[in-house]
């Protein structure tokens, strides 16, 4: 049985309508004093400082590998910035580095109708997901609805606050760990209506940690096609596959773009970032298909071209290494990933009241905590949701991890553990997260 889709509060009203406050005639735009803060950035630099002023702080709040970028990929950006490569260069990347992308997903990913010009290189795949959120949805006209924004939560804390930012209204799809937190192609349809403009899909998900099957993404393609055909002609699929490459629990990765009856309408969101550990270099890229995505691709590099044009020149050789050479690099810290899965899983799942399906893939795991709410932690602070646990767990035992309240909904019941990190910190953040639970009264 589908389970029921709910929609969130209002996007934020257009740029035209007055600011919400005026002080003294200075104020910042409405639009960005609504916009909720990355949940996953404040914990994470909240953790990196307390580090970095000595405190012994276990973190398992970044969403990024602790790998540091294989040697072959510096060598490309030092040899290129040494020979020059220090000018702007085409917005959406020179064509040597698109067409190494667009044979990269048409060979990997099968997705077909892929030219260089299908592809654009934006700063991560955060600008990319911003970028495409303003091509593709619009605050609605007076009396008309917003376009909506189709959501399987828990998902990512950046979906829903850019896709309102663009004037999408979110209907979320609620999923549950015993659904390995997926959507199926029922719920999917029966959040569709004609004002469906998006349907956004993470597999391997963060903060989940788990990944949908093949069969269960042709199902969704299935929908997908039929929906356009029918009720809502203008959804489009954003599917967002930057931890392809990080899969260890045997769900081989598939792209729902590779669906030549829908590829057309997807768009696949991928970036460097966690498959090469190139957190800081900010390297992110759009793929699109067919006639469609051409215009689509036209309309991100006008917008791109006037926010930032081209990213760093001289981190395009880079990408081309990463993707023509470092296939080894990735495979090795993935192997390390699943190792670390496999140990932070089976440790959680032997703590009293802590539930989480094993992780398949990406490096997170949410486990549902809930059991425990409604008790004092040892130093006296309740712990009334996901916010109180991670608060008092850093406070009382150093542990880092990010509440699950702004990942959607049932996060409140949830926490993410990253465990972007090495096995002898897994095994000490898990002994300290033992001694946490087994003071709560
Ligand atoms: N999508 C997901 C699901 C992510 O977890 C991240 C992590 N930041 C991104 C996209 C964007 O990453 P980046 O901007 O570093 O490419
Ligand atoms: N995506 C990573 C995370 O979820 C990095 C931080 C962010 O961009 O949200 O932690």
């Amino acid at each position: 049985m589908p389970t029921s889709s709910a929609s969130r509060a209002s996007p934020p009203t257009p740029p035209t309508a007055p600011a919400a406050s005026d002080k003294g005639g200075l104020r910042v735009s409405k639009r960005v004093s609504g916009l909720k803060p990355s949940a996953t950035v404040a914990v994470t630099n909240r953790a990196k400082e307390l580090v970095k002023q000595g405190v012994d702080v276990l973190s398992f709040a970044a969403g990024e590998p602790d790998f540091d970028t294989p040697v072959a990929i510096k060598r490309a950006a030092i040899d290129a910035l040494m020979a020059g490569q220090t000018k702007y260069m085409p917005t959406m990347g020179d064509v040597e580095t698109r067409r190494v992308i667009a044979e990269k997903v048409t060979r990997e990913n099968r997705i077909p109708g892929v030219t260089p010009e299908h592809v654009g290189i934006s700063a991560g795949g955060k600008h990319a997901l911003y970028t495409i959120c303003q091509c593709l949805l619009d605050f609605p006209e007076r009396n008309a609805r917003a376009p909506e924004v189709i959501l399987p939560v828990p998902a990512w804390v950046s979906y829903a606050p850019l896709a309102e930012l663009a004037g999408g209204k979110i209907v979320e799809v609620q999923t549950s760990p015993e659904s390995d937190f997926k959507a199926t192609a029922e719920q999917i349809a029966a959040a569709i209506t004609p004002e469906s403009r998006m349907l956004i899909l993470n597999s391997p998900s963060n903060p989940c940690g788990t990944m949908y099957t093949e069969a269960e993404l042709r199902a969704i393609a299935k929908v997908v096609e039929e929906a356009a055909a029918k009720t809502a002609p203008g959804l489009v699929v954003l599917s967002d596959e930057i931890y392809e490459k990080i899969t260890y629990g045997g769900v081989p990765h598939f792209s729902i773009g590779s669906v030549p009856e829908i590829a057309e309408r997807v768009i696949t969101l991928n970036g460097l970032s966690k498959a090469y550990a190139m957190t800081g270099w900010r390297a992110g890229y759009t793929t699109t298909s067919g006639a469609w995505g051409l215009e689509f691709m036209k309309s991100m590099t006008t917008l791109q071209g006037q926010m930032t044009t081209n990213i760093t020149s001289f981190v395009f050789p880079a990408i081309r290494t990463a993707l023509k050479e470092c296939e080894a690099d990735a495979q090795r810290m993935c192997a390390a990933f699943g190792r670390r899965a496999e140990l932070i899983h089976r440790r959680m799942t032997r703590m009293p009241g802590l539930k989480c399906p094993q992780p398949t893939g990406a490096f997170y795991v949410f486990p549902d905590v809930a059991a425990h709410y409604g008790k004092r932690s040892a130093g006296g602070k309740p712990v009334e949701c996901a916010l109180d646990f991670c608060e008092a767990l850093l406070a009382e035992n150093r542990v880092a991890a990010v509440p699950g309240e702004d990942f959607g909904g049932r996060g409140v019941r949830h926490v993410r553990f990253s465990f972007a990190c090495s096995e002898e910190h897994i095994a000490k953040g898990m002994d300290r997260l033992g001694e946490f639970l087994a003071g709560l009264r």
